[in-house]
């Protein structure tokens, strides 16, 4: 007998039910106790509805980027959910928020980042709430290096491997904490 299929097929970013999907998440803090918010959120993350953490990068220190202020910490974080791109990244900003992050200004320093990098193969170009590949994580030692721990055959969607991308950026300062 022939499969039914879904209703509602699944959709990256879309609206409606959806198989499990393996997203990025990047984690960066430079002010306060950094270290400890990355690990405070990787538990909130995990603890997020229809989502589950599957690896956790060690934490790296990275000199800021386009950014100010004190050297920042970074993580990257892999969860299976079957959230939809948006629900994600409102779940994350209201992590970030109750970590009191504030935004004075761009680029300001910040008690903790949360970036969707990755969701799943996906592309979302919806600007300014998201978009997906995080556009800037291609430039970035603090992202990729961590992420390649945790998903060596990262491939970032209209880009290529991630770890085709690692090595032209061995000038920006990020090395392993833990
Ligand atoms: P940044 O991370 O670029 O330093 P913010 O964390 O203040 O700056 O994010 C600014 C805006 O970027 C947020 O309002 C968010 O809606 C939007 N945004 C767009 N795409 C993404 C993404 N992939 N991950 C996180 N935020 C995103
Ligand atoms: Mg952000």
């Amino acid at each position: 007998m022939a499969a039914i299929p879904p209703a509602v097929p699944p959709q990256p970013g879309g609206p409606g039910p959806r198989q499990p999907v393996h997203a990025a998440i990047g984690l960066g803090a430079n002010l306060g106790d950094a270290q400890g918010r990355i690990r405070d959120a990787l538990a909130l993350i995990d603890a997020l509805p229809a989502t589950r953490l599957v690896a956790a990068s060690r934490l790296w220190r990275s000199a800021p980027v386009e950014a100010n202020g004190p050297d920042f910490h970074n993580a990257v974080a892999i969860v299976e959910t079957r959230l939809d791109a948006f629900a994600l990244l409102d779940a994350l900003r209201l992590i970030e928020a109750g970590a009191g992050r504030e935004r004075p200004y761009r680029n300001a320093p910040r008690t903790l980042d949360l970036d969707l990098l990755l969701y799943g193969d996906g592309r979302i170009d919806a600007p300014p709430r998201l978009v997906v590949p995080h556009p800037r994580m291609a430039e970035r030692a603090f992202v990729l290096r961590p992420l390649l721990e945790v998903a060596p055959d990262a491939t970032i969607p209209g880009i290529g491997p991630a770890a085709d991308r690692v090595g032209a950026l061995a000038g920006q300062r990020a090395e392993p904490t833990s």
